[in-house]
């Protein structure tokens, strides 16, 4: 049995054309399953009782439970969803005031381990298919329109290197974006990295418009093999390099994710080494204030301290903001649910 949400618009006609159904038959799937929430052909009416009885022996439709919930006070709510093998991973709905945005995961668990995160503890097991990611923002859409949020952004940043599983993740963006599909602009999803080199120059290769998001967190390689070990294998150097390849093929801008951390990250020197690495980007940062775990002796710098940083920042011609973090209360950080929910059974 193969899952329907695998399946890309063209790959549906074509397998429709091959059992002598017309081509347009695959719009009306497209239109059930996409825009009118159909898990079971026995709901597209409009499809002939033999049709539908053929394709549910051809096809099955994967929809992940919610085993746990969580709302935070400032709006988000944090979804931990049971696979069909009762592999566990996250999603989360970010309302703000402009946009309503979900936070998808691509794999479960993750394999490089950054020091802040802790969707890497417990390691890797496996990457998402098209259908899990696909249906994660299904049901994260279904969810923000209860609240009167019509989903709006989506961003692959929630448990995973969305890179590391690169085919799954193009084919779920081009079903996401399809008009037939969820009809969600490229511009309006981003993918994360923490800066995979070969694959950031595959994704300059596929002519989507998507954002790309760069884990820097570091501004030389000693600062950035503090939270990132990825950094030994795709060193500073050459990933700045490859980012600004990127920007020269795909003209699009590129966000730096950029942790503070006191006397590390938050330097006088970092703002001079950055304004060198990002000569020839377009980029903007987003400054992230470091999140304290009990594992790491590092501080967070005084609020003023952060201020001067993105100021100076500024004035070297880049343009920085500092983010507010959300769902606090609720464990949004990436990974904190499904690892407590591991650790509880
Ligand atoms: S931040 Fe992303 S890549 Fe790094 S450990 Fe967490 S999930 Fe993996």
């Amino acid at each position: 049995m193969q899952d329907i949400h695998n399946y890309s618009f063209d790959q549906l006609q074509s397998y429709l054309k091959s059992i002598g159904e017309p081509g347009f038959r695959a719009q009306q799937i497209f239109e059930w399953i996409y825009k009118k929430d159909a898990y079971s052909f026995e709901d597209m009416t409009d499809l002939s009782k033999d049709l539908r009885f053929r394709l549910a022996e051809h096809f099955e439709f994967f929809q992940p439970t919610v085993v746990d919930r969580a709302q935070s006070s400032d709006g988000t709510i944090k979804f931990l969803f049971d696979l069909s093998d009762r592999e566990k991973v996250e999603s989360v709905i970010i309302p703000t005031q402009n946009r309503t945005t979900a936070c998808i995961s691509t794999q479960v668990g993750c394999k490089f381990g950054c020091r802040f995160c802790a969707s890497g503890i417990g390691g890797w097991s496996r990457h998402l298919t098209c259908a899990e990611i696909v249906t994660q923002v299904l049901h994260i859409k279904k969810e923000a329109l209860k609240h009167q949020r019509p989903l709006s952004n989506i961003v692959f940043m929630g448990i995973g290197e969305p890179l590391d599983n690169f085919s799954n993740l193009m084919k779920a963006i081009r079903i996401i974006n399809s008009d037939q599909g969820i009809n969600i602009g490229a511009r309006h999803m981003t993918i994360s990295t923490v800066g995979v080199v070969p694959k950031i120059k595959e994704l300059a290769q596929q002519g989507l418009q998507v954002e790309l998001a760069v884990s820097l967190h570091g501004y030389d390689n000693p600062s950035r093999n503090v939270l990132m070990p990825v950094n030994k294998k795709y060193p500073f150097d050459e990933l700045i390099t490859t980012c600004r390849e990127y920007v020269r093929l795909t003209k699009r801008q590129i966000t730096f994710e950029y942790i503070l951390i006191k006397d590390v990250t938050c330097t006088k020197n970092a703002v001079q080494s950055l304004k060198k690495a990002f000569k020839g980007i377009i980029c903007k940062m987003n400054l992230i204030p470091y999140n304290p775990v009990s594992e790491f002796d590092y501080k967070t710098p005084p609020r003023e301290e952060m201020l001067n940083f993105r100021n100076r920042l500024e004035e070297a011609g880049i343009h920085a903001t500092i983010r507010t973090p959300r769902g606090k209360d609720v464990s949004a950080a990436c990974g904190q649910l499904r690892h407590a929910h591991l650790q509880k059974n």
